[in-house]
C-alpha cells in the first residue's frame, strides 16, 4: 500500500497516544495545525535546556550556537523551496504575517488608486483581508477569480480578469476548505505577461507537494511551520531578491537596521531588514528538524499515501446516504468536506468528539467560498502521513452514529 512504515511514523508522533473522551484519538485536523514529531519536541527542548541565548548580536560561545542553529534553518528552508538565494527566505510569524508583510511594503509603495489586485473565491481569510485594508488605504480594486461547482477556479474567468490595471494577484496554492491544488504555474505565467506581480499562498501546500520558487517563478509564496510538523507561530516568506530589496521595511526595530541616528536611520541588508526583534529562535531552529522529517520519509512518498488515503475516505463517504462532499476539484489534497442532510456541521463535530475523533467544523476561515456554495459550513476531515484507513473506517462508524442520534 505504500512504502512508508506508518506503525514506525505513527511512533515518532507521541500525541498519537492520547486517549480522548475514553477513546484512541484520531486527529483528522491536520489542515488547522499538523502533530509534531519527536524530532521537532527535542529540539525545541535542546535549544531551551542547551544553548538558549539571542542570535547575531552575542560573540559567546551560546549565542554563537543558536545563530548557527538559526541560520542552518534557514538554508534548509532555502533548499527545500529550491530558492536561488539564502537572503530570499524571511522568517516570519506565519502565513497570515507573511501576506500582511507583502502588502503593507510592497503593496502601499507599489500600488496606487485605480490598480487591480486579483484573488481567488477559494482564498482564506488571511488572503482577502489584508488587500482589502489595502485597497481601502490606497484606492485599489479587488476582482475574485470565480470557481465552479466542484470547487475548480474558472481559469477563462481569470483571463477576463487579467487587464493592464491588473498590479498584483495573490491565490492560493491549495484550498483548505476543499483541497482544490490550483494550477499556479498557469496563474503565475499570466500574470506576469501582463507584467503583475504574484503571491502565492502555500499555507496548505507545504507539506503536500514540492515547491520549487524557481520553476514556479512566483514573486512571493508564503506557508507556516505549524501546518508541516513544525511549531506555531513561525513562518516563511520568500521573495525574490531584486522586489525585496525594492520595498520597504515593514516593523522598525532592533535587528532591521544598519545604523541609527536621531537624523536618519539606515537599514540592513537581507533577509534581516524584514526580521525586527528578537524572533522565535526556538520555533525557526526546530522547523529545519520538520523539513527534514519530511525529507527523510520524502514528500513523493507521503503524497502518494495521503491520495490513498484521500480515495478511500472519498469512497466510503460517498456510500453514505444524506452525504454529499463538498469540492470535487480535479486536483486535490487530502481534505474531504461534507454535509449532511438536516445536520448541523457543529452537531457532526461534537459526537464524533466524544468518539475520540478530532474534525473541523464551520466555515474554516473561507466565509466567502461558503456564501458561494450556498452553505453555512462543511465538516472537514483532513489527513497527514500518520493517518490510516482504520482511522477512516473509524470515522465512516462515527457519523452513522451521528445520523443515529440526530436523525
Ligand atoms: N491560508 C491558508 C490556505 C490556510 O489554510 C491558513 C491556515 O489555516 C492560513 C492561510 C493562515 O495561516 P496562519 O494562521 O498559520 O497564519
Amino acid at each position: 500500500m505504500s512504502v512508508l512504515d506508518i506503525n514506525k511514523i505513527r511512533r515518532d508522533f507521541p500525541i498519537l497516544d492520547e486517549k480522548v473522551n475514553g477513546r484512541d484519538l484520531v486527529y483528522f485536523d491536520n489542515a488547522a495545525t499538523t502533530q509534531k514529531p519527536v524530532k521537532v519536541l527535542e529540539a525545541l527542548s535542546n535549544y531551551y535546556g542547551h544553548y538558549n541565548a539571542n542570535i547575531h548580536r552575542g560573540i559567546h560561545y551560546l549565542a554563537e550556537k543558536a545563530t548557527t542553529a538559526f541560520e542552518d534553518s534557514r538554508t534548509t528552508i532555502q533548499k527545500f523551496m529550491n530558492a536561488a538565494h539564502k537572503e530570499e527566505i524571511i522568517f516570519t510569524y506565519g502565513t497570515t504575517d507573511g501576506i500582511n508583510l507583502v502588502a503593507q511594503t510592497y503593496g502601499r509603495k507599489f500600488l496606487k488608486e485605480g490598480d487591480e489586485i486579483i484573488i481567488s473565491t477559494l482564498e482564506h481569510h488571511s488572503n482577502i483581508v489584508p488587500w482589502q485594508m489595502l485597497c481601502e488605504e490606497k484606492g485599489c480594486i479587488l476582482k475574485v477569480i470565480p470557481i465552479d461547482d466542484n470547487g475548480d477556479l474558472i481559469l477563462e474567468e481569470f483571463d477576463n480578469l487579467l487587464t493592464e490595471k491588473t498590479k498584483f494577484v495573490s491565490v492560493v496554492h491549495v484550498s483548505n476548505a476543499l483541497g482544490t491544488i490550483n494550477p499556479i504555474k498557469y496563474i503565475i505565467d499570466k500574470a506576469h505577461a501582463i507584467g503583475a506581480k504574484v503571491l502565492i499562498d502555500g499555507a496548505q501546500a507545504s507539506s503536500h507537494i514540492t515547491i520549487d520558487v524557481q520553476e514556479l517563478d512566483t514573486d512571493f509564496y508564503v506557508f507556516s511551520a505549524h501546518k508541516l510538523f513544525g511549531p506555531t507561530g513561525m513562518g516563511v516568506l520568500y521573495g525574490k531578491s531584486d522586489i525585496l530589496n525594492a520595498m520597504p521595511p515593514y516593523r522598525g526595530g532592533g535587528e532591521m537596521i544598519k545604523e541609527v541616528s536621531f537624523e536618519k536611520t539606515t537599514y540592513n541588508e537581507l533577509p534581516y531588514k524584514f526580521e525586527a526583534g528578537t524572533p522565535n529562535i526556538a520555533d525557526v531552529v526546530a522547523v529545519k528538524y520538520a523539513i527534514d522529517y519530511i525529507n527523510e520519509l520524502g514528500k513523493e512518498n507521503i503524497a502518494a499515501y495521503e491520495d490513498v488515503l484521500l480515495k478511500y475516505a472519498t469512497e466510503k463517504l460517498t456510500e453514505i446516504e444524506g452525504l454529499r462532499i463538498v469540492g470535487q476539484a480535479k486536483q486535490k489534497v487530502s481534505v474531504v468536506s461534507f454535509v449532511i442532510d438536516s445536520v448541523h456541521p457543529q452537531d457532526i463535530g461534537v459526537i464524533l468528539d466524544q468518539q475520540g475523533i478530532a474534525v473541523r467544523t464551520g466555515h474554516h476561515c473561507t466565509q466567502p467560498l461558503m456564501k458561494r456554495l450556498g452553505i453555512p459550513g462543511t465538516s472537514r476531515a483532513s489527513f497527514a502521513v500518520y493517518n490510516t484507513t482504520e482511522e477512516i473506517d473509524k470515522l465512516i462508524m462515527g457519523i452513522h452514529k451521528v445520523k443515529k442520534m440526530v436523525l
